[in-house]
């Protein structure tokens, strides 16, 4: 057949997972939590599914976890939203890029996407028949060189997509990088799609998020996921944030990609949300300790450590233990090595020349101590 998405193979995560269990190694790959969502959302869970929460639910999400969203939104960021317009719960936060790109961006237009770039967008821009403007991130800050998103900005121009905190660095934005971006888009029809699934995880300071910036909101979509938030990857639910106007856009394909989302786990949610609002006040905390836990454990090998400002990912650089490019590295650290991680070249146009991988720490300390055991010896 002919192919629509020549360059497209099978996705990088799937890949290292079964790696990971054909070589036994410890598995830093995928991005996922080794431990459990908290046992008062697994109980909520249980409870909408014997309440008889087992049917379709609300096209757009039910209205409980549309409040519960509203409220925490405008507690952090400073902006109040419509419940009934604004908020779509979608099937993760990988159909809300979907939806949003597949509602606004035509044949023929530009998406700008900063590489790495999380692996999901570049196909859903190629479907719609547009094209993907790749600009790489400076390294070792992985910051956006703003100038360079000035010269690459073109009539065609469709989309600016972010992502804060970034996957894989874990770097975040600026309220200084939003004005950067406000003034870019001003007086253009360019819409932000902002990736914010890891809005809870920051380490130094708050999440600056598009919502806070309130002329940027007017023209974004802010995409999240309970699955980062409540350890709960597999559940799949996430949700998107736009004006109406947007929204409305937002919804005609959301509508016919999946019509609405786990009716069981959104009831279970908005109940957890509201009883137990703490849980992501406290999540920097909780992951600033394995994070922290992490580096140590990894302080006597040879890899170098980059600075996590946000996230569940640690980048290593690996270049005085091998002179290979990410690729061979990292498969020759999960078959040799015992672990398995995440090389960055999938997430770039061009492969990035850095000697770096992606190691997950969202582990128990068991794991993280097996892994780290292992990638001492090298
Ligand atoms: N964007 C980024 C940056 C991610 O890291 C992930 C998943 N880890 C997603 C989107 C997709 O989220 P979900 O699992 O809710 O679809
Ligand atoms: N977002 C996860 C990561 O970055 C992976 C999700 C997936 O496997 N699609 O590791």
């Amino acid at each position: 057949i002919e192919t629509k998405l020549p360059k497209v193979g099978t996705t990088i995560f799937s890949v290292m997972s079964q790696l990971a269990v054909q070589h036994q190694a410890v598995n830093l790959g995928q991005g996922f939590p080794d431990f459990e969502p908290p046992p008062e959302l697994r109980d909520a869970l249980t409870r909408a599914m014997n309440a008889g929460k087992n049917q379709y639910a609300p096209m757009h999400g039910t209205a409980g976890l549309r409040e519960q969203i509203a409220l925490k939104t405008e507690r952090l960021y400073g902006r109040k939203l419509d419940v009934d317009t604004d908020i779509t719960v979608t099937s993760g936060a990988t159909e809300a890029i979907f939806a949003a790109i597949a509602a606004t961006v035509r044949a023929g237009e530009e998406v700008i996407v900063f590489d790495p770039a999380y692996d999901c967008y570049e196909p859903a821009i190629e479907l719609q028949g547009a094209r993907a403007v790749h600009i790489p991130l400076t390294v070792p800050a992985f910051a956006i060189d703003w100038q360079r998103v000035r010269d690459a900005v073109t009539p065609k121009t469709r989309m600016i997509l972010i992502n804060t905190p970034h996957n894989p660095s874990g770097a975040v934005l600026s309220a200084a990088d939003l004005d950067e971006l406000a003034a870019i888009v001003r007086d253009t029809g360019i819409v932000v799609l902002s990736d914010e699934v890891y809005e809870h995880i920051v380490y130094d300071g708050a999440h600056e998020s598009v919502l806070r910036h309130p002329e940027l909101a007017e023209r974004s979509i802010v995409v999240s996921s309970f699955g980062k938030t409540y350890h709960c990857t597999g559940w799949k639910v996430g949700y998107a944030v736009a004006p109406a106007a947007l929204s409305a856009e937002f919804r005609k394909v959301h509508q016919y990609l999946t019509f609405c989302t786990f009716h069981p786990a959104q009831v279970a949610f908005a109940e957890f949300m509201a009883s137990t609002p703490q849980h992501y006040l406290e999540l920097p905390a909780f992951y600033r300790a394995k994070r922290d836990r992490f580096r140590a454990l990894l302080a006597p090998s040879r890899f170098k450590l980059l600075d996590v400002p946000g996230g569940y990912f640690q980048l290593v650089d690996y270049s005085a233990i091998r002179d290979e490019d990410d690729l061979a590295f990292s498969r020759w650290l999960v078959e040799q090595g015992g672990v398995a991680t995440i090389p960055l070249t999938p997430f770039c146009e061009r492969p990035p020349g850095t000697r770096l991988l992606r190691l997950c720490f969202a582990k128990s300390d068991a794991t993280m101590e097996a892994a780290a055991e292992r990638l001492c010896r090298l």
